[in-house]
Parts: structure tokens; sequence; C-alpha cells
């Protein structure tokens, strides 16, 4: 079991089985101990995904709140029954082409893939204000490991936190930048 410390509320539309293995992603990413001082605030697994936009609640597969917004600290993760047709592991012969990271091996494993991405955004909310330059260097060195992570420095982030937690000699292969990014960021949060 995950600690209930590294959250507040959690608000879930699985079952409690389901609940626990998607929790577990704050384990595989080794964010434990970090949460347990930094912890999310409102968590919810649920099946309708509420941004106040339409659209991107059809895009998204999950989203964190950003800090000057009322409701912060808040991290959604959409349930999912079926895993997308379009989904693929992260291999080395599709590095860089995959438009996101994804688990498709099972829906509980497609929505832990989407939380340990957003749990990247609550590491670099909350793991201090040098985070950003740093992280914005090394995406202009890095090489994307999705095309989520080319569009802007914090998704590089978040996608190479996934990466690095599920597919670890991929990314290295790949991005060795963005290994040692990841390297750093959680040697220096513990
Ligand atoms: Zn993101």
């Amino acid at each position: 079991m995950i600690p209930r410390e590294t959250y507040g509320a959690l608000n879930s539309d699985l079952t409690p089985e389901q609940t626990a293995a998607v929790l577990e992603g704050i384990r595989d990413a080794g964010l434990i101990s970090f949460l347990q001082r930094k912890p999310l605030g409102t968590l919810e697994f649920v099946e309708k995904l509420n941004t106040g936009d339409f659209l991107l609640d059809l895009w998204l597969s999950g989203f964190t709140v950003f800090p000057d917004d009322l409701d912060y600290p808040y991290m959604a993760v959409g349930k999912v029954t079926r895993v997308p047709a379009d989904a693929r592991a992260l291999t080395l012969e599709n590095a860089g082409k995959l438009e996101v990271f994804s688990l498709p091996e099972s829906p509980e494993r497609y929505m832990k893939g989407v939380f340990v991405h957003e749990l990247g955004h609550h590491v670099l909310f909350e793991g201090g204000p040098q985070l950003e330059p740093q992280v914005r260097g090394w995406f202009a060195r890095g090489r994307p490991i999705t095309g989520y992570a080319a569009t802007v420095w914090d998704e590089y982030f978040c996608e190479s936190l996934a990466a690095y937690t599920y597919a670890p000699e991929v990314l290295r292969a790949y991005d060795a930048v963005g290994y040692r990014m990841i390297e750093t960021v959680l040697g220096g949060l513990s």
C-alpha cells in the first residue's frame, strides 16, 4: 500500500483494487518519501475529467492544475475501461516517434502511466524554483522521447520521468540527457 499521507482527498471511480494499482505509480517513480514531505492535494481517478474546457476533457487522459489556480494542488487521471487502440509500449525502435508515453498492457497500467506523467508536474511545482531553468536547459539539449515531450520543457520532464520509470534502458539509449536529468532531479529530492 502507498502511505496515506502522500496525498490529500482521494476521489476514485475505480474499484479499491484498481485504485491501489494506479497509486503504485508513486512507488514505481520512487516518489514516496518526496510526497510524504510534499503531498499531493486532491487526487481524482474519475470517469469524466473536468478541466472546465469540454474539448480538453475529451482529449486529455489526465491533468494537473497549475499552482495559481484556486484548487491547486489538484490532479486527475481519467478512468479507462479499454486501452486506446493506438497506445504502444515504448521501445528503442519507436522512441521519438510515439505521440505520448503509455503502458498499454491493461487499463490500470495505462492509468498508472498517465499518473506517473502527472506526478512529474507535481515534482516541478514542489521541487524548488531552481528546477525550471535547469529543466529548460536539459530540454534544449535533449532528444525528446515522444512527440509530447518535444512540445515544451515541462512535458519533456514528465514524459522523461514516465519513460525513466517504466523503460529506463530505452530512455538511456535514446536520450542520455533526459535520463541524466531525471536521475539528477530525483537524486536532489531525497
Ligand atoms: Zn503533462
